[in-house]
């Protein structure tokens, strides 16, 4: 098996397919973890998650990712026994905030469906919720509390689910670009580097270069992958023991074990260079930390340390992509937004796709086919399969 990509997905893929006993080989451009899986703000969503970054112009389809979060949420709980070292994982609950009325009501319709995809919430009146965190400031009008929602280290996970799959005899090849993937007799050639690999199974988690590694095969496929930025005060003693969100504006603040606040909530970075480095920005900077003064006030007596963005992979429709490709057998595909809360959930969807067994979630409805498109299309056939944009 090869697997192009070591990020958060690649990791967990590497490591089911390893415990499986195949002979798996991880092709990673640069150094594993270092892109999305790095930048990443590390929050585990399992209540529903705000359905539009700021700019985002689709909405996901929340109903739809409940029972994923539901089954993600499951799996987390055995990560660290599985992997046999600590990834940091917290599961210390979040609430949801609203501030005015129409929130008010979306935070109902969101507890319907997180009811009716087993997950429990609580809704409470803006009193009720600054009881229970009376660092929530005057403006929140409600909340709905969930138990579920964590963290996990990021810079942990990725190598944690490397050494795993090490363990289990698969190898990591970094700094090995892949460049060609071509298929001949039901076996797929793969070019990277110095490095050529042949095996019946290419699984494409390249994140937001997903695009690109498919068009390689010949394969369109319609990516939207943007940048967004991520924001951390200097440490301080422990003040928020919770995630806070915010259904109708782009906001997750939370306090890591380290102590510092990471502030986040989607907001789109400065720049976007899938060639290089994204670029952080003012605007998103100013958006983000006015919002998260407003709803959590003693944010504005912490100092600043730094910001940075990350590449994200997202689709046209905001949906998770996973699946084998119709027309290429053994080329499978996973990525799309929420990836690091969905990682042990598509490491281990994968693991049933590769073996032809029922995978624990339904994802007929989130396979490849419905982002395929002509891989002449210029957008498709760029080496690193997105656009570079301000
Ligand atoms: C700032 C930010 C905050 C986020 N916050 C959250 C959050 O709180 N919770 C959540 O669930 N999700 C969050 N996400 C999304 C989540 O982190 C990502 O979806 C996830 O980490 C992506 O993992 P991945 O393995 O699919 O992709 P990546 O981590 O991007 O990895 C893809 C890998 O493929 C490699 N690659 C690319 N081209 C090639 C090539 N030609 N050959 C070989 N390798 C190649 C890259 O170098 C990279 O290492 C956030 C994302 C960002 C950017």
């Amino acid at each position: 098996m090869v697997i192009v990509g070591a990020g958060v997905l690649g990791a967990a893929t590497a490591s089911r397919l390893a415990r499986d006993g195949h002979r798996v080989t991880v092709l990673e451009r640069g150094a594993p973890g270092r892109e999305g899986s790095g930048t990443t703000a590390g929050n585990l969503h399992m209540q529903a998650v705000h359905t539009r970054r700021p700019g985002q112009a689709v909405p996901l389809d929340s109903a739809r990712f409940l029972p994923l979060q539901r089954a993600a949420s499951d799996l987390w709980e055995t990560v660290e026994d599985e992997l046999e070292t600590s990834v940091e994982l917290r599961r210390s609950g979040g609430f949801t905030i609203a501030e005015t009325e129409a929130q008010v009501r979306e935070l109902h319709d969101k507890h319907g469906w997180e009811t009716a995809a087993g997950i429990a919430t609580e809704v409470m009146d803006g009193d009720a919720a600054r009881s229970a965190l009376p660092s929530l400031g005057p403006t929140v009008a409600a909340a709905t509390w969930c138990g579920l929602d964590g963290y996990a280290n990021p810079l942990k996970v990725t190598p944690a689910y490397l050494a795993d799959a090490a363990r289990h005899g698969a190898r990591l090849v970094p700094f090995a670009p892949v460049t060609a993937v071509t298929r001949s007799g039901g076996t797929w050639r793969v070019e990277a580097g110095g490095e050529v690999v042949q095996a019946p199974v290419v699984v494409d988690v390249a994140g937001p270069w997903l695009g690109g590694i498919a068009a390689m095969a010949g394969i369109g496929l319609r990516m939207t992958p943007v940048a967004i930025q991520m924001h951390a005060t200097v440490r301080s003693a422990p003040v928020l023991p919770h995630l806070v969100q915010h259904i109708g504006e782009g906001l997750s603040v939370k306090q890591v074990t380290a102590g510092n606040l990471l502030v986040g909530g989607g907001w789109p970075a400065r720049t976007m260079d899938l060639d290089g480095r994204s670029e952080a920005g003012v605007d998103g900077l100013v958006g983000n930390m006015a919002l998260a003064v407003r709803i959590l006030p003693f944010v504005r007596d912490l100092r600043l340390l730094r910001m940075w963005a990350g590449p994200l992979a997202a689709t046209p429709d905001e949906m998770p992509v996973i699946g084998e490709v119709p027309g290429a057998p053994g080329f499978l595909v996973a990525g799309g937004t929420y990836s690091f809360t969905f990682a042990p959930l598509w490491g281990e969807t994968l693991r049933h796709l590769v073996a032809g067994t029922p995978p624990p979630v339904n994802v007929a409805d989130l396979g490849p086919d419905r982002l395929m498109r002509d891989p002449l299309d210029p957008l498709a056939a760029s080496p690193r399969g997105g656009r570079s944009t301000r």
